[in-house]
């Protein structure tokens, strides 16, 4: 059994000073393109990962599903969430999303306003999202 040697989440505190990880997110993963900023990067099981997200207005992320979940906190504007089977639900600064292990959902930004976010999802099998087809 081989153990893989690298990094996760860091061994001790660790700052990540506001703006030094500012990037575009992976083109195919949305409707358009929009700002994800990495927080933490977990890589092996359990360890987790963060971002802040920033999309435009009308902008919304493919169906897609988290291994091990995902905790989204609205940090600015309005937005929409939506599982599998479920109603469109509006979300605004303040308010909390969680998403089960597993169920399919997309998060976007309302057609009139921008849409900030942080979430926090947990790494199982290499990964902590699945990505499916647009919403
Ligand atoms: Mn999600």
């Amino acid at each position: 059994m081989t153990v893989d040697a690298a990094p996760g989440n860091p061994g001790e505190m660790a700052i990540r000073r506001a703006g030094s990880a500012i990037a575009r997110a992976p083109d195919g993963i949305a409707s358009g393109p929009f700002w994800a900023e990495p927080l933490l990067e977990g890589r092996h099981d359990g360890e987790m990962t963060a971002i802040r997200a920033t999309f435009d207005p009308g902008i919304r992320t493919r169906w897609h599903s988290h291994p091990l979940g995902q905790l989204l906190y609205v940090l600015h504007g309005v937005g929409l969430v939506q599982r599998d089977g479920g109603a469109e639900e509006e979300v605004r600064a303040g308010d909390s999303v969680w998403f089960a292990p597993d169920e399919r959902h997309w998060h976007g930004a309302a057609a009139d306003s921008v849409f900030a976010y942080v979430s926090i999802q947990p790494v199982r099998d290499g990964t902590a999202v699945h990505w499916m087809e647009p919403a």
